[in-house]
């Protein structure tokens, strides 16, 4: 497989994330403790620089979804892989994703997480395909809309490769 092609520089990251820890710490400010939530493998480097951004009082936690697949297909179903470990009643929660393709993870997400009666429940995702869209999902804080190509780096892979890249890329999968 060829290398990435940078398609959002590191600079860029690194500003949009700034830019997005500011706002969040501008509007949950006074509110107290967030909890934020990131739904691996993906987010983990996102969530890492986001959160020693922010200037208000959070936790974190984690918790691991998967689409159900049978074989070459997507039947477009989600699946709890790892849950939280904490109660979320009464708290404000920040969901932080990586990337919203169809909507699907992030939608099945928050329908789980408020029937856990939190205070509030918002999101942030670091990029998303705006034309591959077929759920209604709310974004918060949004930092990239994208095209419809597959991305690395920044935390995310294509076949557990490229996560450790600084920048967001795109890769030609073999034989494409
Ligand atoms: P959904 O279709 O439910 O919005 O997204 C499902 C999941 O597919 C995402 O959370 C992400 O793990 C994965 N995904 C979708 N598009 C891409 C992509 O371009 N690159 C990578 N690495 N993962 C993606």
């Amino acid at each position: 497989m060829s290398d990435p092609t940078v398609l959002i520089s590191e600079a860029d990251v690194q500003r949009r994330v700034g830019e997005l820890a500011a706002e969040i710490s501008r509007d949950y400010d006074g509110m107290g403790e967030i909890t934020l939530i990131a739904v691996l493998k993906g987010a983990f480097i996102f969530l890492a620089d986001l959160s020693r951004r922010l200037a208000v009082p959070r936790r974190i936690e984690f918790m691991a979804l998967s689409s159900y697949e049978d074989g070459s297909t997507h039947s477009g179903a989600v699946r709890l892989v790892m849950d939280l470990r904490e109660s979320i009643e009464g708290r404000h929660v920040l969901v932080v994703e990586d990337i919203v393709d169809t909507g699907r993870t992030l939608h099945y997400l928050i329908e789980l997480l408020r029937t856990r009666e939190p205070a509030s429940v918002r999101t942030c995702a670091l990029v998303r395909k705006k034309d591959r869209h077929e759920v209604e999902v709310a974004i918060d804080y949004l930092g990239f809309d994208i095209p419809d190509v597959w991305v690395v780096g920044y935390g995310l892979d294509y076949d557990e490769q490229h996560r450790a890249l600084p920048y967001i890329g795109v890769v030609e999968p073999e034989g494409a």
